[in-house]
């Protein structure tokens, strides 16, 4: 039993109480309230100083059609379909998170519309050559930075349908459908997947099957399987299909074709034997009407076959340029070459990819340099999060990426409307390569911006977190990544074989630089060795190098213990993903350092040749290859780790530049990347 009188104990208590009154409750981080009343929001612009030009900066990463872009985004800013909102005393541009699927899907085609009355698609299917593609892709660009559903919806209509027609097409399908799908009069889609193929397009099943009585295919959905899946544009708003089936002439299978087919007449009703149904509400994209499609038993005119690679006669024989379904022709088979839209969409893709992946990045720099937590010093103001360094080292070395890849986008663009019979196969394996590592890159980009930005990177309207359901998709379609990866070390492994047999030295894919000796890595990496160029392409090549040579190996002692060629690349996979890897760091890397090669010297210089360094040591530190198989020894490795932090913190004065460079008008970015207080001031919630 306690000794104290009841009086003690009350005049203890009371002593305590006031001393918790006087004292500790009102220390809040070590200081009084009276002196850190409120917080008061600074703009970053304040406080950063920015050391080269943002303008010539910009023009390194977005190079070609500045103001067609800046007039596009004028053009979105100026429109109420837009959704202008007021945020904190700003207006942000932004798609309505509240809206169903139904409803943005509707504002899709609206502002699609809207676009299309103020010319932004003049020319993109009835004018050719460079200049007209390369501002496409500006306004492709541009058009994702909104959202990413009306890009798709456009790129489905244009780039898959309207690429479709020009490239398995001939001069009848030009003349009578591109004029129509430029003005929108029809509207196209891009049947290829099924619900039991995907990856594996050579093996759907819907057939065609000529009647030389009738002069027509019959299109037929022989199971459920079969039905057309996933289709962007088949469940509400496509007038027209391309249908990809196989091609059944007197019973013999002449392999997968495309075909046109009508789905709904203009008023919308939608044809007769064929059968739509949606695919229902997405983890994103819910802007695009995914459907499913049934053709049961659906006539279309003997012209309707897409006959640039193969045709028909009216008597019902069979004619192709290319013999054999697998002949290799041009390096290239009759199905592949079916597949060549796909290239335009990868481009697009990987493009897009990293503009998601800028937005994500200014958005959550510019909070880092707004918002601050704890103090390292009592009584001190607290500190903004981008001065921590592992708050650095978590976002810097994205942006360095991000740059790259910038840079790698801007190559593949070229090399794309440039394309000839000839690079066509180096298109097809750099773009399959970059669209894996872009879409990767953007989602993994997307996660770190959403957790950098705390709690406020889970609010839809802060763009972060929803861009991530947004872009998931990314990796799937038009090529799954993992597919696309195997590809890639496919044809790797196609030009080591080649080489080998023929005692020929290496031409094409960047791969002349295995014509030289094996590179030594200098013994002691010093900083001056880690950030030359030198250094940093020899260890990228010496992966690369070194994993073909691995994985021929090792394809070559499957086949000899008796596996066939298809098997021994699926036991393969390990050394095929790294390698794809290692090819697509590698030519990003030449890219980056090729641009750089064009910035004269001064404070720009210096700044992307830290990025690019990041960029090169944070590939190495990233793969365990340079470990596993010894490129770099352990105290090399720990010398890598070291000059990343080194190099993060050197660059963290730029951050603020380095993401203004972006070109993102700040309507397109979110309330966080502003005044975050004054967007969420009580005045705001309830005006
Ligand atoms: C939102 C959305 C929009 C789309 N729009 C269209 C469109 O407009 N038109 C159209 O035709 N299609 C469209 N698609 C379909 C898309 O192209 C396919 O989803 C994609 O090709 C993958 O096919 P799948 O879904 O059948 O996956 P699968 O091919 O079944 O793949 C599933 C998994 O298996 C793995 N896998 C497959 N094959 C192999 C292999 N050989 N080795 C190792 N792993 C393997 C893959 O890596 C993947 O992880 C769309 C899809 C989505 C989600």
């Amino acid at each position: 039993m306690s000794s104290e009188s009841p009086t003690d104990r009350a005049s203890r208590r009371t002593r305590i109480l006031s001393n918790h009154l006087t004292t500790s409750d009102l220390q809040v981080g070590g200081n009084s309230l009276q002196s850190n009343i409120c917080l008061s929001y600074s703009p970053p612009e304040l406080h950063e100083k920015i050391e080269f030009e943002v303008r010539k900066m910009r023009e390194l990463l977005d190079v070609h059609n500045l103001q067609d872009r800046d007039w596009l985004f004028g053009l979105m800013m100026q429109s109420k379909l837009f959704n202008p909102q007021e945020k904190g005393g700003k207006v942000f541009v932004m798609p309505d998170f509240n809206h169903t699927k139904e409803q943005q899907r509707e504002m899709t085609m609206k502002r699609i519309e809207y676009l299309l009355e103020r010319g932004v698609f003049d020319g993109w299917l009835t004018t050719r050559g460079p200049e007209t593609e390369m501002r496409k892709f500006a306004f492709m660009e541009t058009l994702g930075i909104f959202d990413q559903s009306l890009a798709i919806k456009i790129g489905v209509h244009f780039f898959l349908w309207g690429g479709a027609i020009q490239f398995f097409g001939t001069k009848r399908h030009h003349d009578k459908w591109l004029r129509d799908t430029e003005t929108y009069r029809i509207k196209g889609c891009f049947a290829m997947t099924e619900l039991g193929h995907g990856s594996n397009v050579r093996g759907i099943e819907t057939v065609a099957t000529y009647d030389p009585k009738t002069d027509e295919f019959v299109i037929t959905t022989p199971c459920e399987s079969a039905q057309k899946y996933w289709i962007g544009g088949a469940a509400n708003h496509a007038t027209h299909t391309v249908v990809f089936s196989q091609l059944n002439i007197n019973g013999r299978n002449q392999g997968v074709h495309a075909f046109i087919v009508q789905l709904r007449d203009f008023d919308g009703n939608i044809c007769p034997n064929i059968r739509i149904a949606d695919c229902g509400h997405k983890i994103g994209l819910n802007g695009v009407d995914n459907g499913r499609i049934w053709f049961d038993n659906v006539r279309i005119p003997r012209e309707n076959l897409l006959n640039s690679v193969a045709d028909v006669t009216p008597d019902g024989q069979y004619k192709s340029a290319i013999q054999d379904p697998d002949q290799v022709i041009f390096s290239c088979c009759r199905f592949a070459a079916f597949l060549a839209p796909l290239t335009s969409g990868r481009v697009t893709i990987s493009l897009s990819a990293i503009y998601s992946a800028q937005i994500g990045l200014a958005i959550a720099i510019r909070y880092a340099l707004s918002r601050r937590a704890f103090s390292f010093v009592p009584n001190e103001p607290e500190v903004l999060l981008l001065d921590y360094p592992s708050h650095q080292r978590r976002l810097l070395p994205l942006v360095a990426k991000t740059y790259a890849m910038t840079c790698a986008g801007n190559y593949l663009k070229k090399m794309y409307v440039k394309r000839t019979p000839e690079s066509n196969k180096t298109i097809h394996v750099v773009s399959s390569g970059f669209k894996a590592v872009l879409t990767w890159h953007n989602m993994r980009t997307l996660q770190e911006c959403r957790e950098a930005c705390g709690g406020q990177g889970l609010k839809t309207e802060n763009q972060v977190g929803h861009l991530k359901g947004e872009y998931d998709v990314q990796s799937t379609f038009e090529g799954d990544n993992n597919v696309l990866m195997q590809q890639v070390s496919k044809a790797l492994l196609g030009e080591f074989i080649a080489a080998k047999k023929k005692n020929k030295p290496f031409k094409g894919l960047g791969l002349e630089y295995m014509n030289e000796p094996w590179p030594v890595i200098p013994s002691q990496l010093t900083s001056d060795i880690l950030r030359s160029s030198n250094f940093q392409i020899t260890t990228l090549r010496l992966r690369e190098r070194d994993l073909l040579n691995r994985f021929a190996a090792e394809m070559s002692q499957h086949q000899s213990s008796g596996v066939n060629k298809e098997y021994a690349f699926a036991l393969g996979y390990q050394l095929a993903e790294d390698l794809g890897r290692a090819f697509s760091d590698r030519i990003i890397f030449e890219t980056f350092l090729n641009d750089e090669g064009t910035v004269s010297t001064g404070p720009m210089k210096d700044v992307v040749g830290k990025l690019r360094s990041l960029y090169a040591l944070t590939c190495m530190e990233e793969d365990a290859a340079f470990l596993r198989y010894g490129y770099l020894s352990t105290e090399k490795a720990a010398a890598v780790r070291a000059e990343v932090a080194k190099l993060c913190s050197e660059l963290r004065p730029h951050a603020l530049g380095l993401v203004s460079s972006f070109g993102v008008p700040g309507a397109f970015l979110s309330p966080i990347a502003f005044n975050w207080i004054d967007s969420n001031a009580w005045s705001s919630s309830s005006a």
